[in-house]
């Protein structure tokens, strides 16, 4: 079977033999790059279009009790800044972004004990409350099933959980040993059965993955069913223990994103800001190579430096209106327009 079979076979049955996957991911030429993309953004278009949804990403507090070796506000990074946004200032941002068009707002912060579940579950429903047609995404790791049942009850419907990598060998080596790859699924499972939407998914390039953790990512993935899918590269800090680890490259991600995009036609897939970090066009590379969503950054100008993921992180400048105006005209260059809507997943639960 040559690549081009692969990439057709791969679209009509939204999977492949292990074998067959593998050789497709390491042999691609350009030629099976283009027709890979091409079939994505033809998958992608049939049920999404031209639109890509805006999610406002609230990054609130980069406090976390948790050390994963790769993140930059890991506890143990002394020289991380540390800040913790006020509930005023997370209802004005959420505001604002309402008044900009965005009609999901996503919470996103480390695992921070000083938001109890009772303060999250009240901001959920006041921002539920002023914007009854506005979806709030939380992303705030992992909880009891007890903390997820009452955020879903206050209003939240969405909740990101990247699982990271799947293959449990692989996840102690980038995880402190307190952190398992069980309980990650377990929250995603409690998750799904609570009734949210919900959006898994890994780093490309992570330090010791291999083409065989990846395969293992795609098949969790394609059985989990995700509503949303989010991947990017990794990129090293330099407050943390991988500081010396190559990145992911632009190509495996994007090959990555084309190969989802097939394997889940309807997912939420979002160009993510690591990938407009590794590339200047990264995250219109990622629209036209299947993505379908963008996350422009809410937060105040004056705390996004902070939220240092990783080194190099772009768009820690700029004013929330000149964030949406830059994403808004990068999409219509390449022939595609961010629409003001909650932007559902139109994946059917199982
Ligand atoms: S990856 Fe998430 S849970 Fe882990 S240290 Fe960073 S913010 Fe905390």
């Amino acid at each position: 079977m040559d690549n081009f079979k692969r990439i057709r076979e791969l679209r009509e049955k939204t999977t492949l033999p292990r074998k067959e996957l593998q050789i497709l991911l390491e042999t691609m030429t350009q030629e099976d790059e283009n027709a890979l993309y091409e079939s994505a953004r033809q998958v992608r278009e049939s049920h999404y279009g031209k639109e890509v949804y805006l999610r406002g990403l609230i990054e609130f507090t980069n406090y976390c009790k948790n050390d994963c070796l790769y993140c930059g506000i890991r506890r143990s990074n002394k020289n991380a800044q540390r800040y913790r946004l006020s509930d005023e200032e997370i209802l004005d941002c959420s505001e604002k972004g309402y008044q900009l068009g965005f009609r999901t707002i996503v919470l996103q912060g480390g695992e921070d004990p000083f938001y109890t579940d009772k303060r999250i579950c009240s901001l959920v429903s006041r921002i539920r409350e002023r914007h009854p047609d506005c979806a709030v995404t939380l992303s705030i790791g992992e909880k009891p099933r007890s903390s997820y049942e009452a955020f879903f009850a206050a209003g939240a419907q969405r909740y990101l959980l990247r699982h990271e990598t799947i293959n449990p060998e692989h996840y102690r080596r980038l995880h402190p040993a307190e952190l398992t790859i069980e309980n990650r699924v377990r929250c995603l499972e409690d998750l799904r059965d609570i009734g949210f939407q919900v959006g898994c998914g890994m780093m490309v390039g992570s330090p010791f993955q291999t083409i065989g953790h990846l395969l293992d990512d795609l098949y969790f993935m394609h059985s989990f069913r995700p509503h949303m899918i989010g991947i990017g590269p990794f990129i090293p800090h330099t407050d943390t223990p991988f500081r010396d680890h190559h990145r992911g490259s632009l190509e495996d991600t994007l090959h990555l994103l084309a190969v989802i995009r097939l394997m889940h036609s309807e997912v939420l897939l979002p160009a993510t800001t690591a990938l407009g970090t590794i590339h200047p066009r990264g995250r219109e590379l990622g629209i036209l190579a299947g993505a379908n969503v963008v996350m422009p950054n809410l937060s105040p100008a004056g705390v996004r430096g902070k939220y240092m993921l990783y080194d190099g992180k772009i768009c820690t400048g700029d004013e929330a209106a000149e964030c949406r105006r830059c994403m808004e005209l990068r999409m219509e260059k390449i022939g595609y327009h961010v629409a003001i809507s909650r932007g559902d997943s139109l994946v059917k639960d199982i």
